[in-house]
């Protein structure tokens, strides 16, 4: 037998248990940072080293794109081989890798390419204006919530039964019509990759026993967040022999609001009895932010209950700051995050986490300012910026000039005299003829039935992209990304209409494409399925824009949302604008059952930390264009008293802030001195300036105390 003891080496025992099960179905079910991913990755490493399992029989789903090829990269480090035939990935890209496989069945074109959901909006607003219906009545955000809703159900438009209710007729007709659009221009949307594939492996008997014959093996990360369409679709890939291996928490479910059913943990244990595996000892974070985390998430009564201890450290109380405004948070985190660096730490060890996407903006700025680098992880990806987009959508014309939404996205990018009355007339007249755009616009230069101004600006565009769709038969990716770039004057259109500090960004970003498609590397499973470099970087580029995904992670610091950090642990984590109506989220205070899951988020943000954890609300914050004034969050009342050391400046902030501007020598509030006498302890106020300045500071065992600067004789500690 091969040396296997290295697979279970750092196994507890419930873990290796999990890890070596025989034949049955397992259910991993435990809370945060107690090895389930660490688990199922050595499950594979297990299936494939001793109980003999070809790779090509493993399916293996997680929930980014980047945990996906950390899985890959930690599988291959414990077997020391290859790992190219595994199929690792999200549930979206493995619908997207048996869609371009099996194309022709699933009534696709084998270059399909992906809607993501910023021009899934606009190809819906546009069928609407193409219907004359009021975007007011129905609002194109909405149309969508609704449309992806019913995708998520596996519902077509003839499966939704109206009752003659005007409204939802109308609704239906939208879908009926975007649906008729994609098809048209071969865009599958998000939801649609689900469904499509779900329709596959349902309808077509031959590729359903395929596949279920092949994955022996099914594992899935993140079970709780699972939506219907999901659990439908594992249903269908596992056949009788296959062994389903799921890990989840039902304390981390965060995405009910987005379709996923924490039920599906209840449903896979009705519907396949696994043996059930707890966890129970969590390795990643002290005692202290293990058992505050504990608490918060106690006060949820929806739960199905675990135990999570640790062995570790006790570790420092968990910190709670009170900002007087957005800006002093900022600050504070700001200096945090310096003493951090000071002390010899990494950037990439800290993770600034928040509940909406605009929070990140102040803290931008602030590093930005003391000069630390950071990542964004959310927000506006790279794929997802303007220019990035336009330039994509003339790629996506030269590799398929039947797509709409690309066609309208840059027909009139840079300005070219293509105005709206001449664009809704082209939809028209597609829409009657049942052509694309392209075709459509073709045929109406060749009949000359557009009036002489519009027919020569239309006339530039085909040129145009007609042109560039030739050039790509002489060059390869870089080279045509390269050309389109200048042919298209891009650059030159954001330089016209914007300040020069904007369009120069646009311009780095445009290069850093063209660097992207020249240094692009294809998959082999994407060669394999006949994909163009071309058709793969523009998959590649839809799947990224879709995740909120950053890029690069090494050495900064790490800036999210609360949901995208879920499945990451950092040493150091801040929790900001811990306010009522913001988190909780304000919707989720008027929605019943929204409550817990903003609750289980914070014990996702929580459970992230593992040695320090600090948490910061603003008495104001300014937030789309409002002054609110938040009361703390709930969740930061729930944590124990005796976990937590308040760190408080009093009001008046300016006074207190003037001594680091005058860079005297004074303390920031909130850093740790020493006393001779007192010990060590924590600054809370700093009136004054110079020696004669008033200090009080929190010593961790003589309490609260004010001194004159002068006199003290602190000493700063890390
Ligand atoms: P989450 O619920 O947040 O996704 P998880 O249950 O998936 O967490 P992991 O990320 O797998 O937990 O593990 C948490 C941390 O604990 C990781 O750093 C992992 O390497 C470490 N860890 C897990 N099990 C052990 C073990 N038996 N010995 C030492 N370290 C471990
Ligand atoms: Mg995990």
């Amino acid at each position: 037998m091969d040396d296997v003891s290295h697979l279970l080496d750092e196994l507890n025992d419930a873990q290796r248990e999990a890890v070596t099960m025989g034949s049955n179905h397992c259910l991993v079910l435990a809370g945060a940072g107690s090895g389930k991913t660490r688990v199922l990755v050595h499950r594979i490493a297990w299936a494939i080293q001793v109980q003999h399992a070809s790779p090509l029989s493993i399916l293996a789903v997680t929930f980014t794109n980047k945990a996906a090829s950390e899985m890959r990269g930690r599988v291959e480090s414990l077997l020391q081989i290859p790992t190219s035939g595994l199929w690792i990935g999200t549930f979206h890209g493995i619908c997207n890798r048996m869609l371009r496989l099996h194309a022709s069945e699933a009534g696709l074109n084998p270059t399909f390419q992906i809607l993501d959901s910023d021009d899934q909006f606009r190809l819906i607003r546009r069928t609407i204006r193409e219907m004359q219906l009021d975007e007011g009545e129905f609002p194109p955000r909405q149309v969508q919530g609704f449309i992806n809703a019913r995708k998520d159900d596996g519902v077509r438009p003839d499966h939704i039964e109206h009752h003659g209710n005007p409204l939802t007729e109308q609704m239906v007709e939208i879908y009926r019509r975007y649906q008729a659009a994609c098809e048209r221009s071969s865009l599958v949307d998000f939801a649609e990759l689900l469904l499509r594939t779900l329709e596959l492996l349902r309808d077509n008997p031959t590729r359903q026993a395929h596949y279920q014959q092949r994955f022996a093996h099914v594992m899935i990360d993140e079970f709780q967040d699972t939506n219907s369409l999901q659990y439908a679709l594992v249903r269908l890939l596992c056949g009788s022999d296959s062994q389903l291996f799921v890990v989840g928490d039902d304390d981390q479910s965060i995405y009910g609001w987005r379709g996923a059913k924490v039920e599906n943990v209840q449903h896979f244990v009705d519907d396949y009895k696994p043996q059930v595996v707890r966890l129970e000892q969590n390795y990643r974070s002290t005692a202290t932010i293990l058992e505050a985390a504990n608490r918060v998430i106690d006060h949820n009564d929806d739960r199905m209950g675990k135990n999570l201890w640790t062995d570790g450290e006790q570790g420092d109380p968990v910190r709670v700051f009170s900002a007087y405004n957005e800006d002093e948070e900022a600050e504070f985190i700001i200096g945090r995050i310096q003493d951090w660096l000071d002390s010899g730490r990494n950037p990439s060890e800290v993770g600034v986490l928040y509940r909406s996407n605009a929070q990140s903006r102040l803290f931008e700025q602030a590093l930005l300012r003391a000069d630390i680098p950071y990542r964004v992880y959310g927000g506006l990806r790279f794929f997802e910026r303007a220019e990035i987009k336009d330039a994509l959508a003339y790629l996506r014309l030269v590799h398929n000039p039947l797509d709409d939404a690309a066609f309208e996205r840059v027909v009139n990018v840079p300005a070219r005299g293509i105005g709206e009355r001449t664009v809704a007339h082209l939809r028209e007249a597609a829409r009657a003829s049942n052509q694309s755009l392209w075709d459509c616009s073709r045929h109406q230069l060749a009949s000359g039935s557009l009036p002489g101004r519009a027919r020569n600006a239309l006339g530039v565009f085909v040129d145009l992209v007609a042109g560039l769709k030739q050039q790509h038969d002489e060059t390869d990716l870089g080279g045509i990304m390269h050309r389109i770039i200048e042919q298209t004057e891009l650059i030159q259109h954001y330089r016209a209409r914007e300040t020069s500090d904007r369009a120069e960004a646009r311009q780095e970003n445009l290069d850093e494409l063209i660097r992207a498609t020249e240094n692009y590397e294809q998959s082999i499973e994407d060669e394999q399925a006949g994909l163009s470099p071309m058709a793969s970087f523009l998959t590649q580029a839809a799947l990224e824009a879709g995740e909120h995904q950053g890029e690069k992670w090494q050495d900064c610091v790490q800036l999210m949302t609360l949901h995208s950090a879920k499945g990451l642990e950092f040493p150091l984590v801040f929790m900001a604008g811990m306010e009522e109506g913001l988190f909780p989220h304000q919707k989720s205070v008027e929605e019943p059952g929204r409550l817990s899951e903003e609750r289980r988020l914070a014990y996702v943000g929580m459970t992230r930390a593992m040695e320090l954890l600090f948490l910061s609300y603003a008495e104001s914050r300014r937030l789309h264009g409002q002054t609110l004034f938040g009361r703390p969050s709930r969740f930061v009342s729930e944590l124990p008293p005796a976990l937590v050391e308040d760190i408080r400046p009093r009001l008046q902030v300016s006074t207190a802030r003037a001594p680091r501007q005058t860079n005297d020598g004074l303390p920031n509030l909130g850093s740790r001195v020493r006393h001779a006498k007192f010990g060590d302890g924590t600054v809370l106020t700093v009136e004054g300036q110079g020696d004669n300045a008033r200090i009080q500071i929190n010593f961790d065992d003589a309490g609260s105390k004010w001194l004159v600067f002068g006199y003290a004789a602190l000493d700063r500690i890390a």
